[in-house]
């Protein structure tokens, strides 16, 4: 809707003769081919991905562009390289296929179409050039960082260094943006003016979280789920009411997670959100085993499983905690809060 108002007065302003009817279908239908564009791109991204082995979750579509949420990391420089370039290319090579059918179409560089076609293929000539320039602007994780990152992955060798590297120029390009829009805005350039600085806000956040996200993924590298789990988990019997198990396990170990365990084998997973599914007045007559989180449902991992792996599972599926089976028994449980403390000790005993 958005760019579709935005369309449509860009429209009103170069061709005030166009009844509204027409004015608003062009718009709609340039809105239209706008997302097909950037859905190009970023497919773009993900066929190139997915010829390089890796897994492409999803596309998501926003106002500001899309994001290909490419599961797992590039594992050389080149690939990285290609499905970083690969989107800007696509939207300069949509951008001037615009251009010249609008040229072909009646449109004189220099001047403003006044019929249709040439409008709107002007329009998203323009506008897809310009997708093209920002997304190489070399702020990670843009697609100009990604390609920064490469480029210095390429010449150091070093994964995490280069993407330290081209986070941190991130955040400097995000800065500029910032002060640049702010200056402008104050001397009086406008709305526009707060644009850029939104721009290099949103930049400044995405290229902070993915330096952590590498400061992260460093300190869990080689790391197995063993090494971090918790080995003494919260376990409960099966039969026990509800009302039992919030007095007497939840509350006074302060833990938010217990394994249900039936014959000591590993039945299911009850966390405060499967007790707050029940009244309160029924906690006494309803049995953990009949609220919990049974085993067929739940993600498990092994002792063996990668700690970076177990994260992204956690991620994907949106849940705070696994259960580390093997053999069918309990090993331990795998956390968000267990990943954290790991960090913090990792960083405290290495020093950065
Ligand atoms: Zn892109």
């Amino acid at each position: 809707m958005l760019i579709t108002i935005t369309v449509a007065d860009h429209f009103h302003l170069v061709m005030p003769g166009w009844s509204p009817v027409a004015l608003w279908s062009v718009a709609v239908i340039t809105g239209l081919l706008f997302f097909a564009a950037l859905l190009a791109h970023e497919l773009a991204h993900s066929v190139l991905a997915k010829a390089r082995g890796l897994r492409v979750r999803a596309i998501t579509l926003f106002a500001l562009g899309g994001v290909s949420q490419i599961e797992s990391e590039a594992s050389d420089a080149k690939s990285e390289f290609w499905i970083a370039f690969v989107g800007p290319l696509t939207s300069l090579v949509i951008g001037v296929i615009c251009l010249g059918i609008a040229r072909l179409t009646g449109w004189a560089p220099g001047s403003e179409p006044y019929t249709p076609v040439p409008a709107v293929l002007l329009w998203l000539g323009y506008i897809n050039i310009a997708l093209a320039a920002f997304n190489m602007i070399p702020g990670y994780p843009l697609d100009g960082g990604r390609v920064l990152r490469a480029v210095t992955w390429w010449i150091t060798g070093n994964a995490d260094r280069s993407t330290r590297i081209a986070a941190q120029v991130g955040q400097l390009v995000a800065l500029l943006f910032i002060i640049s829009g702010l200056i402008q805005f104050f001397s009086g350039k406008g709305f526009g003016a707060l644009w850029i600085a939104f721009i290099g806000w949103f930049l400044l956040d995405a290229s902070r979280s993915s330096y952590i996200h590498v400061e992260l993924m460093s300190g869990l590298r080689d790391r197995r789920v063993a090494d971090i789990m918790e080995r003494d988990c919260g376990t409960v019997e099966s039969h026990l009411s509800l009302e039992d198990f919030v007095d007497e396990y939840m509350l006074r170990s302060g833990r938010r997670c217990f394994v249900v365990i039936q014959n000591n084998y590993l039945v299911g997973l009850i966390t405060p959100h499967e007790v707050k599914q029940v009244p309160r007045d029924q906690w006494p007559q309803t049995s953990v085993q009949s609220v919990m989180r049974p085993l067929r449902d739940l993600k498990v991992v092994t002792p063996d499983t990668p700690a970076v792996q177990a994260l992204e599972l956690m991620t994907r599926e949106d849940i705070n905690q696994l259960p580390v089976v093997s053999h069918g028994h309990l090993e331990g449980v795998f956390s968000r809060g267990q990943v954290l403390r790991f960090l913090q000790t990792h960083s405290e005993l290495h020093g950065h």
